[in-house]
């Protein structure tokens, strides 16, 4: 009988960020099809998310993918995680997603995210000089060339690798600060991108082993005069992309005003490091919008302004934050 290997992935309890976890389930293929991936188990009081006396937590499979790195007919199994008794663990902050994006599915949001991360070898970001620094920020960004451009094979792998599972990115770039780069997910609704995300965050770490090679989703990985590592959040509802809906991407930024501080609470853990008023942001303690003010809190990239119609950029959310969260907030404030 034919053996299908799936990775099932999930979401530890961690703090002040969860961590993935994943391990291997064998499975005989005439018994599974993508929507019928049985659900399976762990050990809770090795992940922070249950004490030794009482370990058992469930994985209940919510999206599959086609694996890129096993191929064949192997799949990758997201999950979320439950109490025995079926019901959500405190953890799982996709099911307090689910229920607001139930309430919120007449306005159709969509999301992008652009996930910024740095690439280390042991202590030190990729390719970086033992003793001292590399040259300052400015021929990185965007840049071709050995003396530009690090762990460029590890990210092509990633990008190839997260097209062949079907995930929705959008487009990769070289960043700011030697060995950081972005890849961008969407536009997509709440929970896909959220799905997405994380699952690509998985694939990237993974092969990341191949090349002894860590992925760093630290806002401020390089203290001093270097950029940090965000995850700007692209929203909009159909009203906003519907002639005349730049009144609702204004009406939102309002709206957003109100919560910073709220946001902030959910938009990564260390978040202030980067927030600083520089390197392409606006402080931790201030609230601004703009049309393509990359030091705002939230720009208004130009299209939208021009075409009256589009979307917003929340610039505010910082590497490790966790989607769920960060889209669920997203939507409480400006529809709910
Ligand atoms: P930046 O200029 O800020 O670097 P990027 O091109 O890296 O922008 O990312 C833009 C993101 O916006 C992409 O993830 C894209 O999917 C997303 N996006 C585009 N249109 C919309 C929209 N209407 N609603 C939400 N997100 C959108
Ligand atoms: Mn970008
Ligand atoms: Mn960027
Ligand atoms: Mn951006």
């Amino acid at each position: 009988m034919t053996k299908i290997q799936a990775e099932y992935i999930w979401l530890d309890g961690c703090k002040p960020s969860p961590s993935l976890r994943s391990k291997t389930k064998i499975l005989d293929a005439d018994d599974v099809s993508r929507d019928s991936v049985p659900m399976w188990g762990f050990d809770g009081s090795s992940t922070e998310q249950a004490e030794g006396k009482s370990s058992d937590c469930l994985l209940k499979p919510v999206r599959v993918v086609h694996d890129p790195i096993r191929g064949d007919n192997n799949i990758l199994v997201l999950c979320e995680v439950l109490n025995p008794d079926g019901s959500p663990h405190a953890s799982n902050t996709r099911a307090k997603l689910r229920d607001v994006a139930a309430r919120t599915i007449e306005h159709e949001p969509w999301f992008g995210i652009e996930q910024e991360y740095t690439l280390f070898q042991g202590q030190k970001p990729l390719a970086w000089p033992s003793e001292g620094t590399p040259g300052p920020q400015g021929p990185y960004y965007c840049g071709v060339g050995a003396d530009k451009i690090f762990g460029r094979t590890l990210v092509e792998e990633h990008l190839s690798a997260s097209l062949e599972a079907g995930l929705t990115i959008s487009g990769i770039n070289s960043e700011v600060m030697p060995g950081q780069w972005e890849f961008q997910v969407g536009p997509v609704g709440a929970l896909e991108v959220g799905d997405e995300l994380w699952l690509s965050r998985w694939i990237l770490c993974r092969l990341g082993e191949d090349h002894g090679i860590r992925v760093s989703l630290s806002p401020k990985p390089m203290l001093g005069d270097w950029n940090g590592a965000g995850a700007h959040t692209n929203f909009s509802t159909r009203e906003m992309r519907l002639p005349g809906g730049i009144k609702a991407v204004e009406a939102a930024c309002e709206k957003l005003k109100m919560k910073h501080a709220e946001h902030i609470a959910v938009y990564g853990a260390l978040n202030e490091e980067r927030l600083t008023g520089k390197h392409e942001t606006c402080s931790i303690t201030e609230f601004r919008f703009g049309v393509s003010d990359r030091g705002a809190s939230i720009r208004i990239p130009i299209f939208t302004a021009q075409n009256g119609a589009g979307y917003l950029e929340d610039r505010r959310p910082a590497a490790n934050m966790d989607p769920y969260l960060v889209c669920a907030k997203l939507l409480t404030t400006v529809c709910l």
